[in-house]
């Protein structure tokens, strides 16, 4: 079994979509490990994001990310990161194949519903970043 790190963005939580996506996770067959909702600051937004720290969208992406509440979840799964993706779409929704979460409740490519891990790697490091040991299950 492996491991996957999602956020349910502010866009996706302040539109009421939270539930729906949540839903969907379970239907994917993903057993969660961990959730919690939590408003990301400014500074952990800037961390966590801070390979993309040259971007021209890095300003926006971080004062995005931490305008309100997000759900965090530790997930798990066979492949659990090429599963996550798979079930969330590409970045843009625009170009999202029908069915994943980010063409059904993304707004636009910054505004895009959830987050996924991009390997195992910083799938472990994103998970440490927002949970400790004692808040995951299993
Ligand atoms: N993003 C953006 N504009 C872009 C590319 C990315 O606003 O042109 C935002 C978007 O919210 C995306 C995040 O930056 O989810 C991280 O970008 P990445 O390329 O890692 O996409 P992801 O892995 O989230 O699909
Ligand atoms: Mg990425």
């Amino acid at each position: 079994m492996a491991r996957t790190f999602a956020i349910i963005k502010p866009d996706a939580v302040q539109n009421g979509h939270a539930g729906n996506i949540i839903a969907h996770v379970q239907k994917a067959g993903f057993r969660i490990l961990g959730m919690k909702l939590t408003q990301i600051s400014l500074p952990q937004a800037r961390k966590f994001y801070e390979v993309h720290a040259e971007r021209g969208f890095y300003g926006e992406l971080v004062e995005f990310m931490s305008s309100g509440p997000s759900v965090v979840l530790a997930l798990e799964a066979d492949n659990a990161v090429a599963l996550w993706r798979e079930t969330i779409g590409s970045t843009d929704p625009a170009e999202a194949a029908e069915g994943t979460i980010r063409k059904l409740y993304a707004e636009n490519k910054g505004r895009n519903a959830v987050h996924g891990s991009d390997s195992d790697e910083n799938a472990a490091i994103e998970i440490a970043f927002f949970f400790s040991g004692t808040e995951l299950v299993g």
